[in-house]
């Protein structure tokens, strides 16, 4: 094992290709067939040991979250994942890092169906590079500018478990009870499938990367309105609850919930009329939703306490400079 010839053929190379896929893995470009009646979505991410994921991450998380968090945008458009493309930088060749890398990254493709169909492998500072290829319909895509005055604002899951957890890593917090946290942050679970569904009922949807008050101020900005949220209707997990409670003088910091990132939930805008078929979709897909607010005219992010004051957050999300 000397070349970066032999990383591909033995590390990844995965057999089993989606029958849309023409060529894949030994050309200058792969080749896939795009149906005519779909569009095509692509986006990509990086995660750089010691900047996006702790030096000490596993091979096992690192593959794992390289995936999640571009099948996550994918899923902010509703789309369906098809095709991935992978560029990875590694220091040296470690066998046993790249075996259990490897092992992951394919037990996740296959999960969703998705084709590994190149990429390209150098030496240098472990950097993954992830690109993904979804389809949707061309009239479902579910993008930033469409929120409307009087839509409603929902979020799927818990926010701001990952920074938890995050901080507990930092800072050698080694509390079982956090372990919630620490999964959440290693193991985001992309909304592909309830997303899917829920292009046909919502217009609007951003994936929270970087913090709700960023990620909701994105949409806001590109749909040139405002929103009000109310604080009483997020969903804090008994995880949070019980770090705030022994951690942080039972005091809940909003900001380490809102404004850190890595949640990787979906934020979206409903009109009144789809409000219940939205719901009802995520009693079918077993996810955890809140309406947490609504959208207003103006261009300001209000986020609201139980006695009606605002509460502004001074840190809005996670910025790479
Ligand atoms: P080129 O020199 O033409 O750019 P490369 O030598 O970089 O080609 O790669 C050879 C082939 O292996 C290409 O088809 C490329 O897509 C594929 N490949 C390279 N690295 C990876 C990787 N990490 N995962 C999957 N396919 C890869
Ligand atoms: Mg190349």
């Amino acid at each position: 094992m000397n070349s970066e010839f032999d990383i591909i053929k033995k590390y990844f190379t995965f057999p089993d290709m989606r029958d849309d896929v023409l060529i894949a893995g030994g050309d200058d470009c792969a080749s896939v067939s795009v149906p005519a009646n779909k569009q095509l979505l692509i986006t990509t991410d990086t995660l750089i040991s010691g900047v996006h994921f702790p030096v000490e991450t596993t091979p096992e998380d690192i593959a794992y979250k390289a995936i999640m968090v571009n099948l996550s945008d994918l899923a902010a458009m509703g789309a369906t994942p098809a095709w991935l493309m992978l560029a990875i930088s590694l220091p040296d060749i470690d066998e046993v890092w790249l075996q259990k890398f490897s092992a992951t990254f394919s037990d996740v493709l296959k999960r969703f169906n998705v084709s590994l169909i190149g990429g390209d492998t150098t030496k240098g500072h472990l950097s993954i590079t992830v690109q993904v290829m979804g389809l949707c319909d061309k009239e479902k895509i579910m993008r930033r500018d469409q929120a409307k005055v009087a839509d409603k604002v929902f979020v799927s899951g818990h926010l701001g478990d990952a920074a938890i957890g995050l901080h507990a890593v930092l800072n050698n917090i080694d509390d079982e009870q956090l372990q919630p946290c620490i999964t959440k942050l290693n193991r985001p679970e992309a909304r592909v499938t309830f997303a899917e569904a829920l292009a046909s009922y919502s217009s609007c949807a951003i994936d929270i990367s970087d913090g709700l008050v960023a990620d909701l101020g994105h949409i806001l900005k590109a749909s040139t309105c405002g929103a009000n949220v109310f604080l009483s209707k997020i969903l804090v997990s008994s995880a949070s609850s019980y770090y705030f409670e022994k951690y942080n003088e039972a005091k809940t910091d909003w900001a380490m919930l809102l404004t850190r990132g890595d949640d990787y939930e979906l934020c979206f805008t409903v009109s009144e009329k789809n409000e219940a078929a939205v719901i009802e979709l995520a009693r079918q897909h077993k996810l955890l939703l809140s309406c947490i607010g609504e959208i207003t005219e103006g261009n300001e992010l209000n986020f609201l306490n139980a006695d009606g004051e605002r509460q502004s957050f001074a840190d809005t999300g996670f910025k790479h400079f």
